[in-house]
């Protein structure tokens, strides 16, 4: 049954490679994401089911005041968009959307690994200078 947990991406570090901390107010918010939305958790035997779970069985997310939890980051954060936005802001690392793999974004807004960025921006460029092309044929004609 541990299988489908293993693929969870890592719990996502800030800039300075440290978990995201908290505000009273964005704890309390979790708190009730956890209670309606979370899948793992238990509220009636108040116990966690999945893979991030404490050494005694609850949820480690609850008590914590920095972001503990794979799940509850990967899956439960981000059905509140804002508050999912509110928390993880300038992550260390982000996927691209192309490839996947990992990469240290130069922007709050990069969404393509280095390698791929590169890609896009030839394609882009192919791509106008086709239209271009394509203009001035039609113009010409
Ligand atoms: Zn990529």
């Amino acid at each position: 049954m541990k299988s489908m947990y293993l693929n969870i991406p890592p719990l996502t570090k800030n800039a300075a490679g440290t978990p995201y901390q908290l505000t009273g107010k964005q704890r309390k918010k979790i708190r009730s994401l956890i209670h309606k939305e979370c899948c793992n958790y238990d509220s009636w035997y108040r116990e966690c089911l999945g893979p991030d779970r404490a050494d005694d069985g609850s949820c480690i997310q609850l008590g914590a005041d920095h972001l503990a939890c794979r799940w509850m980051e990967h899956a439960v954060l981000p059905l509140d968009p804002e508050l999912h936005a509110k928390i993880i802001r300038n992550p260390a690392k982000k996927h691209c959307i192309r490839c996947g793999s990992w990469f240290l974004p130069g922007s709050g807004r990069a969404l393509y690994c280095p390698s791929c960025a590169n890609q896009v921006r030839k394609e882009h460029k192919r791509d106008s200078a086709r239209k271009r092309r394509h203009t001035t044929e039609i113009k010409r004609s």
